[in-house]
């Protein structure tokens, strides 16, 4: 998991999908950057597995903002979008995106809250029933071997 093994340009996290675009030596994408380096493999599999699709149309959106045209690519990850758990509302909305620059800010929110909770210590809940303590709760005669 070095910076030197992966792809130029693309994020220093082995096998992250997303370009390097924050940090400066090593890149990390906005998914990795800051996170614990316990974290990376959890968010590359939920980037390459859960959310492969909206990886793909980010990519495909920004290369089509460089090209000014609609790729063979984003019209394959638009097809697959449809396959997607929330297919409805990463869709464009022409209401409230406008233009694809907010759509592509809204997809990378959309992949930064799914990674979001990876490395995180998650405290116990209410819900895990606890025992009360057993045992002394004050010292009888059974130590009266300690010295006093
Ligand atoms: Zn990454």
């Amino acid at each position: 998991m070095s910076a030197e093994s992966s792809e130029w340009g693309m994020c220093a996290a082995n096998g992250c999908p997303l370009f390097g675009s924050l940090g400066g030596h090593p890149w990390y994408c906005f998914c990795h950057h800051g996170r614990p380096n316990s974290a990376n493999d959890a968010i590359t599999h939920c980037l390459r597995n859960a959310e492969a699709v909206v990886v793909d149309l980010t990519k495909a959106i920004r290369a089509d903002s460089i090209t000014g045209h609609k790729s063979e690519a984003t019209a394959i990850a638009l097809r697959e979008l449809k396959q997607h758990p929330k297919a409805r509302e990463l869709a464009f909305d022409r209401k409230t995106d406008g233009n694809a620059r907010a759509w592509l800010q809204r997809l990378e929110r959309h992949l930064l809250d799914a990674t979001n909770d990876f490395g995180q210590q998650q405290g116990l809940s209410g819900i895990v029933p606890t025992a009360p303590v057993i045992g002394p709760t004050h010292a009888l005669d059974h130590y009266s071997e300690v010295q006093q």
